[in-house]
């Protein structure tokens, strides 16, 4: 359709749209949509009634353009759209060559009276172009199934005339929840927890804790390339390298093997939690599912909780661990955490950790520890590395 100029048509979930948070919403939506498709071939993003539009300076950006949509939450689907004049003759005329191609035994016309100063009703506009197409290619009209559905927006300046719609992830655009510290392991299990809170429009900002010298350098590669990954959803990420060897060492010497697991948790709660405030982030999140290992108990929860001054999260926590690969698998992570390391987490270990930490036990241990000031020193030791996806780069400088 050379002739026609081309958009991409976003529409939201509506029950995220109630109520005063709207102006705000889309505001945000119609940012992040700007820098996710920055340098694909959007010429203007614009706010529409409940629908944001992208135009497209030609028809060949579409393919790019598409994939970088399904990757902004709040987009809950997407089309591709022509607009014509506000013409239904016009309209008419073009509908063979709009139509061409696709074979439907049925069909549904949707018209949106966006500008209501329209003289004919949706209504009326559905009854009128349903009895032309109907003519035009013998098929029925299908309210419930259709085979095709024909978008119609009566627009102030024009009819958008769509057809194929796009699903994408909905949720909310990242930035209207405010901002959350994540715990990255290499696993499998934190990067699909962050995707879940960054679809409710978190921030997130990463922390990865590390043994380094002790073990190699594996699990490090494995955060910095799940960050990466990541930040196609928030365009800017923060990775924070926290290092956890000294503190190791520590609780080897002095606590029994069975509660290590527990003594490096509270720690890295205690060090997320110093990095998140001072980053301005309000929660922690983990990527713990109940029962899964040893560490991840009632019990065990309770205790790691018992440190911590802001929530942790754990939106994994009743999800089996077949359902998290899928999601893995869905958001392309997978093939990255099942890559071996050496994680600090399985250093020192025992074969059968405490499953029912005793709180008591733990503040008896953590006494001789010093804690603060070992959390202390691994703050100021953290190393902070900042990426950007390619098209907010482009933006950035
Ligand atoms: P994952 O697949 O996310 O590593 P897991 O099933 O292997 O989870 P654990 O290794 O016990 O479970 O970790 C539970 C949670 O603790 C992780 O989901 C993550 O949020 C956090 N965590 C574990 N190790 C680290 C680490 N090295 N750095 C940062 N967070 C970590
Ligand atoms: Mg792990």
């Amino acid at each position: 359709m050379e002739d026609l100029k081309t958009h991409a048509i976003v529409k939201t979930h509506e029950l995220a749209l109630k109520g005063k948070n709207r102006p705000w919403f889309m505001r945000k939506l119609t940012s992040n949509l700007r820098t996710a498709t920055k340098g694909s071939g959007v010429e203007r993003v614009w706010q529409g009634q409940l629908m944001v539009g992208l135009t497209l300076s030609n028809e060949e950006c579409w393919p790019e353009v598409k994939s970088r949509l399904k990757d902004v939450f709040g987009v809950a689907k997407f089309y591709k759209a022509y607009d014509l004049p506000r013409d239904l003759d016009g309209l008419k005329a073009r509908l063979p060559q709009l139509l061409e191609g696709r074979s439907f035994n049925s069909f549904r016309i949707t018209t949106n009276r966006a500008d209501k100063r329209y003289t004919m009703t949706s209504e009326e506009v559905n009854r009128d172009l349903g009895a032309f197409v109907k003519d035009l290619t013998g098929a029925t009209v299908s309210l419930k199934y259709p085979d095709i559905s024909i978008y119609v927006d009566i627009q102030p300046k024009g009819f958008l005339v769509y057809f194929d719609e796009v699903k994408a992830h909905g949720g909310l655009p990242v930035g209207v929840s405010g901002k959350v510290a994540v715990m990255l392991s290499g696993g499998i299990d934190s990067p699909v927890a962050a995707w879940q809170m960054m679809k409710r429009g978190c921030q997130a900002m990463f922390v990865h804790f590390h043994s380094y010298p002790l073990v190699d350098r594996t699990s490090i590669e494995k955060a910095v390339e799940l960050a990466q990954h990541l930040t196609r959803h928030q365009y800017e990420s923060n990775l924070f390298l926290a290092p956890l060897a000294e503190i190791q060492k520590k609780i080897i010497l002095s606590a029994p093997p069975s509660y290590r697991v527990v003594l490096y948790r509270r720690f890295m709660v205690r060090i997320t939690e110093a990095l998140a405030r001072r980053n301005r982030a309000q929660a922690i999140i983990t990527g713990e599912s109940c029962g899964q290992v040893a560490s991840q108990t009632l019990e065990n929860i309770a205790v790691v909780d018992q440190c911590a001054g802001m929530p942790i999260l754990r939106p994994l926590i009743g999800t089996n661990k077949e359902e998290i690969v899928d999601m893995a698998t869905a958001m392309g992570t997978f093939p990255i955490s099942i890559q071996p390391d050496q994680d600090c987490c399985t250093l020192f270990v025992p074969k059968h950790p405490e499953t029912k930490a005793d709180l008591d036990t733990v503040l008896r241990l953590e006494e001789r520890l010093g804690v603060d000031e070992l959390v202390r020193e691994s703050v100021e030791n953290t190393e902070r590395r900042h990426y950007a996806s390619p098209e907010a780069a482009a933006l950035v400088h």
